[in-house]
């Protein structure tokens, strides 16, 4: 496949340029890349920085820059992938929140906009491209992560209501949040897997109670969420009872493919190496280098996946692929920055070069690593999709994703 710029896609990017150029300030090129699992935010902070991203949301809205590859008859405008890609590169060189909303943006918008009714994406999705309204992702719990199919909340149907009951858990932003999609378990007499069912979840309700959890970052942006009888009604069921998994499973694709656009912060640390006076030291050199070649080869992986896109397919463990290398990479880099600044690199927020970026980066990455499935957890998947090596023993085994109809 041919990726190289059509004359259409150069207009596109020149017309996507002038208009952030009227609304948005270049960003500074220096600037360690960060998003809100990385960053140290303290509440008004991150109430602040939530609602930068829902008027920076609304005014791409309102001027039809929403939702590039999104239909229209929800709000998007109707682009292609490949037009999708350039709006965000352009994007990330600009001065404009990024990541706050991905949850809603980046996972859940595109499964209800896959598997929701016509009804339910007329009625939920605009206001959450808009950034009307914040999602998060109800799916976690105490006991059930990796193995997600364990959940063990529970739906029990009350007439067109649902009352749901249980524990979830590492829920981010959902203290932040008026809706969620939430996993629950209607039926306990059939294999693990089929008995789940995917609501949207009212989060403003008196019985849902979120409580912060603070990370080590200092931050305080995932949750514990406790659900004691909390209403779902019947009309908000995403896809038929027992077919929860296919709502899982296809949010997870879109989150383990959405960080292959991100912007890795090679030139940053490449700078960095150049400033910080070790530039010339071989091993430093070595470090830099292989770090460069672990960018590239992800920008590979990045291609693979858009492929498939490009073909109308969704990737599957190639995903993983790609979320294990750039953690990789990512912990590399963050590791060899902190090392380039020295001393000063234990130095903590306004007090460590370049604002405490590469600092809150470092903190940040095994947030990363766990989040979205476990490094453990892509390697299995590899290692049994991709090479074909024995599976795991499981007594009850998930459809495997290829059997997932979407
Ligand atoms: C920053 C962040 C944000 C998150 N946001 C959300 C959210 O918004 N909503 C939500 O629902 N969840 C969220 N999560 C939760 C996340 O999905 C889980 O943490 C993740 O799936 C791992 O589950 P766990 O924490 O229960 O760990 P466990 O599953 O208990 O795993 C513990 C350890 O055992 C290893 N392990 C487990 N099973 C296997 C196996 N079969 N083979 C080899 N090793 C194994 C794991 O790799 C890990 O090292 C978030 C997590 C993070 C870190």
């Amino acid at each position: 496949m041919d990726f190289t710029e059509s004359e259409h896609e150069a207009a596109f990017r020149a017309e996507v340029r002038a208009w952030l150029a009227t609304v948005s300030e270049p960003r500074q090129p220096r600037a360690v890349p960060t998003n809100a699992i990385v960053a140290e935010w303290g509440p008004d902070e991150e109430r602040e920085k939530i609602e930068a991203a829902r008027r920076w949301q609304a005014a791409k809205f309102d001027a039809g820059w929403a939702g590039i590859t999104w239909p229209r008859d929800i709000g998007g405008r109707g682009g292609t992938r490949t037009e999708g890609i350039v709006f965000s590169q352009e994007e990330s060189k600009r001065e404009v929140p990024r990541g706050e909303l991905a949850v809603g943006l980046g996972w859940l918008g595109p499964m209800i906009d896959a598997l929701g009714t016509d009804e339910q994406r007329a009625r939920l999705l605009p206001p959450l491209l808009r950034g009307d309204e914040v999602w998060c992702q109800l799916f976690s719990e105490p006991g059930a992560g990796s193995d997600l199919a364990a959940l063990a909340t529970a739906a029990e149907r009350d007439g067109s209501e649902w009352r749901i009951t249980g524990q979830k858990v590492w829920t981010t932003f959902a203290h932040m949040s008026d809706w969620a999609v939430c996993l629950a378990r209607t039926d306990p007499t059939v294999p693990k897997h089929r008995g789940i069912t995917a609501f949207v979840l009212d989060m403003h309700q008196s019985a849902v109670e979120c409580r912060p959890l603070r990370q080590m970052t200092g931050s305080a942006n995932f949750n514990e969420v406790f659900l004691d009888g909390a209403v779902a009604r019947d009309e908000d069921r995403i896809g038929e009872v027992g077919d929860g998994w296919r709502a899982a499973m296809v949010t997870f694709m879109h989150e383990r493919t959405s960080g292959s656009g991100a912007e890795l912060g090679v030139s940053q640390l490449v700078d960095l190496a150049r400033g910080s006076g070790h530039g010339t030291d071989p091993v430093v050199r070595q470090r830099v280098a292989r770090i460069y070649s672990q960018a590239r080869v992800l920008e590979f992986s990045g291609y693979r996946m858009l492929t498939k896109l490009l073909q109308g397919g969704m990737p599957g463990p190639e995903s993983s692929t790609a979320k294990l290398a750039f953690t990789r990479m990512s912990t590399d880099m963050n590791d060899l920055a902190l090392t380039l600044q020295g001393p000063a690199g234990v130095l903590d927020g306004g007090d460590a070069p370049l604002e405490g970026g590469w600092q809150a980066y470092f903190l940040g990455m095994p947030g990363i690593r766990i989040g979205g499935g476990t490094d453990e957890i892509q390697r299995n998947i590899i290692g049994e999709r991709v090479l074909g090596l024995p599976g795991e023993p499981r007594v009850d085994k998930e459809i495997p994703f290829e059997e997932v109809p979407r």
